[in-house]
């Protein structure tokens, strides 16, 4: 198609429709540089601190193959715009606006391969690594009525080269009964307001220092916790000196006063469940984290209108994401020796 077509196409169509497409456009090309532009702002403007020390005070230290660079007067290391971020080893960062929308899309990796002409590994590298810089953003503390359950996946070994068991078929069911190692306990956690937690604690069932661990600190005296009645949960309500109200859905009560219930955090945990069937066709264990992260964020932003470049910000600020990335085997086999020990 030449220019001046695209031109008379573009013309043709309803004036909102038109309006519509160009921004989304102009959101599509402009996010890599967008974010990078503002994350320069603020190193800029000495709001940003070092990725190695994190002390707030540094000086510019001229360029580093088209980055800026920064240089540490405490620990006296230099850093750039990307130091300690996702981006900070990815090559082809022009790619990055148009991943961003197609991860937005929530198209396949084989989609991403053809479209970026990305090796299918890099593609999900990367999602892995963006994913690893939301893990810590928006973690305010729990305000009001704070629902929290603990809910299952299915261990999985999806996609490992080594599998050390059987694998089961999707969506399958476990051989023992009862919770055991081959369940991955999540913990849900939402006030009604905008907190969210996603956190995988361990394999088999949930204790009061898994629930301490995941929200310990983001309860305070405004903190009002429904919950099942689990001996785990009321530990830790006593241990953290917070009004509590177990739900005894073995006693048929789901609800209390007409307002203390976990429906909130149950509809969460079937919607994250669907998702991550639908989507994905489930996802091993060793990732399962970081797509609760990727859940958890398009929770928090599902009523914005700018959702990849707030999604890209956020996912910038972490200076620890680079090694959250890294850390991902380190954490699965935490867990499943945790398992076996305790
Ligand atoms: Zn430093």
């Amino acid at each position: 198609m030449d220019k001046e077509s695209i031109k008379q196409a573009l013309l043709d169509m309803p004036d909102k429709e038109r309006e519509a497409l160009i921004y989304e456009v102009q959101q599509e090309s402009n996010i890599q540089s967008k974010v990078i532009e503002a994350r320069r702002n603020k190193l800029d403007n000495k709001q940003g601190t070092c990725p190695h020390c994190g002390s707030c005070k540094y000086t510019m230290y001229g360029t580093d193959k088209g980055s800026k660079r920064y240089r540490c007067k405490s620990c006296k290391r230099t850093f750039t715009e990307y130091t300690g971020t996702w981006m900070a080893r990815i090559h082809k960062k022009h790619l990055i606006g148009e991943y961003m929308k197609l991860m937005e899309q929530e198209k396949s990796l084989d989609k991403i391969k053809s479209h970026l002409g990305i090796s299918k590994q890099t593609a999900f590298d990367w999602r892995h690594k963006i994913l690893s810089g939301i893990e810590h953003s928006d973690k305010g503390t729990f305000q009001g009525i704070t629902e929290s359950d603990d809910t299952f996946f299915l261990h999985s070994e999806k996609g490992s080269k080594h599998i050390s068991r059987a694998p089961r078929k999707r969506g399958g069911t476990a051989k023992k009964r009862g919770i055991n190692n081959e369940h991955v306990s999540v913990l849900v956690t939402a006030d009604r307001v905008s907190e969210i937690d996603l956190t995988v604690v361990r394999l088999g069932r949930i204790k009061k220092k898994d629930i301490n661990q995941a929200i310990g600190d983001r309860v305070s005296e405004q903190t009002i916790l429904c919950s099942d009645s689990h001996v785990s949960y009321r530990g830790f309500a006593i241990d953290k000196k917070i009004e509590h109200h177990p739900i005894r859905a073995d006693l048929k009560q789901y609800v209390k006063k007409k307002i203390y219930h976990v429906q909130h955090v149950n509809s969460i945990d079937s919607r994250l469940k669907k998702w991550i069937e639908s989507r994905f066709g489930g996802v091993s264990t060793k990732y399962l984290q970081k797509y609760l992260n990727w859940f958890r964020t398009k929770e928090i932003l599902k009523e914005s209108n700018n959702f990849i470049e707030e999604f890209t910000l956020k996912s910038l600020e972490d200076l620890s994401a680079w090694a959250k990335f890294k850390a991902i085997p380190d954490l699965f086999q935490k867990l499943m020796h945790f398992a076996t020990q305790n």
